[in-house]
């Protein structure tokens, strides 16, 4: 049962700010937003990204797909009303890593306008970093990483993103990373360095 509003309590105003949090880590904390086509290669350009920023001192946290969907949103299936409860879930979890000071790297197709914006609006616009992966559906089929343009194109896979399911082109990402014309290293390389002066920027807090 849903408790009722007048007996929550929140205790926000009583616990450790995140600026103490940042301190600790010597880092400021974002959400790096990828999202892209099944196949695109944010998975990819997300594993590379962490690996680089583990080495350079950066605590991170990775939420993927496939992953979060074999847990925490195991009860979502991808319709449209269930891809939002995704993202929601996605965005509060991401939020608490952020207020924690921790670097989180989120790689989910996150396909529509609509999506994205209710990721920003429950992360905050300043916290948001969104990552355009970027590559044609055509490209994406041929890599079929998964093989689930073949299992969407024989109709085994209703609702997919790019075949039966609309992509919304990203109308305003901080980056965009084309990964049919950049290798992994390109892009991994020209990502990190969109994101290295933010999180070690010194804000007067750090
Ligand atoms: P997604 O997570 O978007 O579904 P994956 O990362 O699982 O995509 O798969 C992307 C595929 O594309 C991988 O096989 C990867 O090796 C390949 N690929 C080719 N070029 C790039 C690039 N520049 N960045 C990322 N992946 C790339």
């Amino acid at each position: 049962m849903t408790s009722k509003p007048e007996n929550i309590h929140p205790i926000f105003d009583r616990t450790l700010k995140r600026v103490d949090k940042q301190k600790m880590l010597n880092q400021n904390s974002v959400v790096i937003w990828l999202t892209g086509l099944s196949g695109s290669g944010k998975s990819t350009i997300a594993i590379e990204l962490e690996k680089r920023l583990h080495e350079r001192g950066v605590l991170t946290q990775l939420l993927d797909g496939d992953n979060v969907r074999a847990g925490i949103n195991n009860n979502l299936g991808f319709k449209a009303e269930d891809r939002l409860e995704n993202i929601r879930r996605i965005a509060e979890v991401s939020k608490l890593f952020v207020q924690c000071g921790v670097v989180t790297i989120n790689s989910f197709v996150s396909p529509t306008n609509d999506v994205r914006e209710l990721a920003k609006t429950i992360i905050g616009e300043k916290d948001y970093f969104e990552v355009y992966i970027k590559a044609s559906v055509e490209a994406c089929e041929k890599r079929d990483v998964k093989g689930l343009y073949a299992k969407a194109r024989r109709g085994e896979l209703p609702n997919f993103t790019g075949i039966s399911a609309p992509f919304d082109v990203p109308l305003n990402p901080s980056c965009i990373i084309d990964t049919e014309l950049s290798s992994i290293e390109v892009s991994v390389e020209h990502l990190l360095n969109k994101i290295l002066p933010i999180i070690k920027e010194k804000n007067g807090k750090i």
